[in-house]
């Protein structure tokens, strides 16, 4: 029997012709009866993917204290937003607080706001930020009009991509069709975007290219905010400076599966383009300053992850101790 968002998807596909990926990816994610996200709680062991904040309180503590170092550095503007995209569970959030407290005035000046589009996460959020009473958005749009402190952690791989491969000089978009009652991924015919113009200097024949719709607007409400009130933005994620390739994926318990056999029932990612959050950002408030990348590694090291680690370490005893060392190198 053919599974329920399967049959909505051929169905349409049926009525209005192939899809482009990014809608696809939009329904299989978020579909309110059927969407990956809508549906269940997908992070941790039992889930089909584990993040950072999961697998250790340290990544939560050191993403809080930057994010309170940034706020002090900024003469501790009152009241500010303290908001994440895409929080999961909000574990990472409960480190975050846990280890701000420490810094005076900061919890005081902080409204939470969580930007977040499954309502079966917003539960589990709500459990466990009660005392912290954040307020929900389904958009970045709706933050409110005031200092913004933000973090982002594995949100920007979750937006809906779209995908072109080239052809010649043109390009040609990537679109999920139909055949034999199965979806299937087959070509358009000639396409064109905006920000294909420049891609033709660097890739050849064959390539695709990932424009992902989204995130463009996402990076400009968050410029906008940053460059009119203060503020700072902290986005960590999969990904690479100008997309190319074709790093779409599907993960179900924990291993690779297969894109469109189960839509609703795998995690989707795409490798988040830093080139283009950087031009929609600057595009939006040029005022707004913008760091270059760097490894999540290092980044957690220069922030002094191995004294955390260290001092974490003197405390635990017996099996605690492998998971924690382990975890620390990850
Ligand atoms: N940041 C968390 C969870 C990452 S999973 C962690 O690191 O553990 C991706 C998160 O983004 C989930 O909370 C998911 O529901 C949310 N999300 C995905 N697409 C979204 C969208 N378009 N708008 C708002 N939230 C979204």
């Amino acid at each position: 029997m053919t599974a329920p968002l399967t049959q909505i998807l051929l169905d349409r596909i049926a009525a209005a012709g192939p899809m482009t990926l990014a809608d696809y990816m939009a329904d299989a994610l978020l579909h309110p009866s059927y969407g990956y996200y809508s549906t269940r709680d997908p992070l941790g062991a039992a889930g089909d993917f584990t993040t950072a904040p999961e697998i250790s309180q340290m990544f939560g503590e050191l993403i809080g204290l930057a994010l309170a170092q940034a706020w002090i550095d900024q003469g501790r503007p009152t009241p500010f937003t303290l908001a994440e995209l895409g929080p999961g569970r909000g574990t990472r959030r409960a480190d975050l607080l846990r280890a701000t407290t420490g810094v005076p005035g900061f919890a005081e000046a902080a409204e939470l706001h969580l930007v977040e589009a499954s309502p079966r996460l917003r539960r589990a959020q709500a459990d466990r930020l009660s005392r912290a009473a954040p307020g929900w958005h389904d958009h970045a749009d709706s933050l409110p009009d005031q200092p913004l402190f933000l973090v982002a952690n594995e949100f920007f791989d979750a937006l809906p991509i779209r995908q072109f491969q080239r052809e010649g000089s043109g390009w040609r978009e990537r679109l999920v069709g139909a055949e034999s009652g199965m979806l299937k991924i087959g070509l358009g015919g000639p396409a064109t975007h905006p920000d294909l113009t420049a891609r033709i200097a660097d890739t050849r024949p064959g390539d695709i290219v990932e424009i992902c719709p989204a995130a463009g607007p996402i990076a400009a409400v968050l410029a906008r905010r940053i460059a009119a009130h203060g503020g700072a933005g902290l986005i960590i994620d999969y990904g690479g400076w100008r997309s190319l390739g074709d790093t779409l994926q599907a993960v179900r318990d924990h291993a690779p599966t297969d894109l469109l056999t189960q839509p609703g029932q795998a995690d989707l990612t795409a490798h988040v383009d830093f080139e283009a959050l950087t031009r929609a950002a600057k595009a939006a408030a040029p005022a707004v300053q913008v760091s270059q990348m760097i490894p999540q590694g290092v980044f957690l090291e220069r922030l002094g992850i191995t004294a955390r680690a260290r001092a974490l370490a003197e405390r635990l005893t017996g099996d605690a101790l492998p998971g924690h060392v382990a975890a620390h190198r990850l």
